[in-house]
């Protein structure tokens, strides 16, 4: 049994049933899920959600679905990583890297999948379908498949290889759509009336969808000993996101799984090709105003963000910030991460990472904070992004002298030290005299 109270209108706080709704009847605002949270309270405890499984769904009780058998691929929990290294480069102190390219299809989208495709199958839908930008896409048609539910999922035609591919194989209808994602959006909000037995997940169900982005904090908080972070970076696309990890931590206060509702400063980190949202922070403006995106990170190009107003609130009120990088920044947010942590994100985390350090060296994300940053997919997902600038270091003939010449040329003078006689430990290698004859090194390689 779930413990959802019903739907409220997030502009005029009107009550609805917890049904296939999203807007307002009355002034066609978005809905919002509502809890009974005396209930839940009474109900959760740390050792009940340590005893549940290690995905999202040990968190069930604060999910507006329950079901004993939901569409899940495994959903979730994944490593929350110290990142001393990358901290150490910023300027930073505890920073921790909260890891979601570990998600079943390499994004965060499975999370809110997760619980749409379950709470849509309760309603009685057959047919899942989604507006992406890429990794909706690919997390919807996966569910989709395991949940033996038909899928169609439009795409801007401009994608990303990998997206497109990953969606196909999963057996997803896919509508290569040419124009911008906004325009995707709209022609699904079109299709939404005309299609009503359809579950577009980001339209129609959209208010149940938008809560799995919850677990980000539940998880995070779980992961750190049931303490909350002092300051966590979210990249925006449609803003929600943000303003579910916002309402995650709120919860964790409300229902006792934290002592208080915490302090959590919330920042946002966008695209400069596609910043609505930071443009109206650094403007201290309320409106959002539509862009035309121009950016590699396609999965947030979103010109006109759904949740954009939202998300802005929630970063002025918990007293966060809102930047912008290019995309030579996000390339090297993502060569960062990579080369400090060993952890390869797409260029959603490359705008992710290289907010943080900007805003670090601007001072706004301080060393005296406990700092999460959200890294939100895979990099294999946009490895075009990369693949013109990264070449092997060298390439040679299978002989050690072509190795050694290389080494002397191409390997830069850091590596020095470790050259043949270099520092480290050396496996001893065998005295000829005492040498086993059996299997001796072939010499012919020389
Ligand atoms: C969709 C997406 C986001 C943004 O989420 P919103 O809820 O739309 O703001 C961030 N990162 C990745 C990798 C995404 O696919
Ligand atoms: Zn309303």
């Amino acid at each position: 049994m779930d413990f959802v109270a019903g739907l409220r209108c997030r502009e005029c706080g009107r009550g609805y049933p917890a049904e296939a709704l999203h807007v307002c009847d009355f002034c066609f605002g978005p809905l919002e899920v509502t809890y009974d949270y005396e209930r839940i309270a009474a109900t959760v405890t740390r050792e009940r959600i340590a005893a549940g499984p290690r995905t999202i769904w040990r968190y069930a009780d604060l999910l507006p679905v329950a079901d004993p058998a939901p569409v899940d691929l495994g959903a979730g929990f994944t490593p929350l990583v110290r990142a001393d290294r990358l901290a150490a480069e910023l300027g930073l102190g505890e920073l921790w890297i909260k890891d979601d390219t570990a998600n079943p299809t390499g994004s965060f989208k499975d999370r809110v999948v997760s619980v749409a495709l379950t709470k849509a199958r309760q309603l009685g839908f057959k047919v899942a379908a989604c507006a992406s930008t890429g990794n909706l896409a690919n997390s919807v048609a996966a569910h989709a498949a395991r949940a033996g539910m038909e899928s169609v999922v439009l795409i801007p035609a401009d994608l990303e290889r990998a997206k497109v591919t990953m969606t196909t194989v999963y057996g997803g209808r896919v509508v290569a759509v040419e124009g911008t994602y906004d325009d995707v959006n709209r022609l699904c909000a079109e299709l939404t009336s005309e299609r009503p037995s359809w579950a577009f997940v980001n339209v129609n169900v959209r208010t149940y969808y938008a809560e799995g982005s919850k677990t980000l904090a539940f998880e995070v908080a779980e992961q750190l000993g049931w303490q909350a972070p002092d300051h966590v970076v979210v990249p925006i696309g449609s803003g929600s996101q943000l303003t579910k990890v916002a309402k995650g931590f709120e919860e964790l206060g409300r229902v006792g799984l934290l002592d208080e509702v915490p302090s959590v400063r919330i920042s946002g980190a966008q695209a400069a090709g596609c910043s609505p949202v930071a443009t109206a922070f650094a403007d201290g403006v309320d409106a959002i105003r539509p862009v035309k995106p121009a950016t590699i990170a396609k999965s947030l190009a979103i010109g006109n963000p759904a949740d954009g107003w939202y998300a802005l609130d929630v970063i002025r009120r918990t007293g966060g910030s809102c930047a912008a990088v290019t995309d030579d920044e996000v390339l090297e947010g993502i060569r960062l991460l990579a080369r400090t942590e060993g952890i390869f994100a797409e260029t959603a985390g490359g705008v992710t990472i290289a907010t943080l350090a900007k805003l670090a060296a601007a001072g706004v994300v301080r060393p005296d904070e406990r700092v999460v940053a959200l890294v939100t997919g895979h990099g294999l997902k946009t490895v075009e992004a990369l693949t013109a600038s990264e070449e092997p270091t060298v390439t040679i003939a299978p002989t050690l002298d072509a190795f050694d010449q290389a080494f002397d040329q191409a390997f830069d003078d850091s590596f020095a030290e470790h050259g043949r006689a270099g520092t480290g430990p050396t496996v001893a290698t065998a005295d000829p005299a005492t040498a086993p004859t059996r299997n001796p090194a072939p010499r012919s390689a020389r």
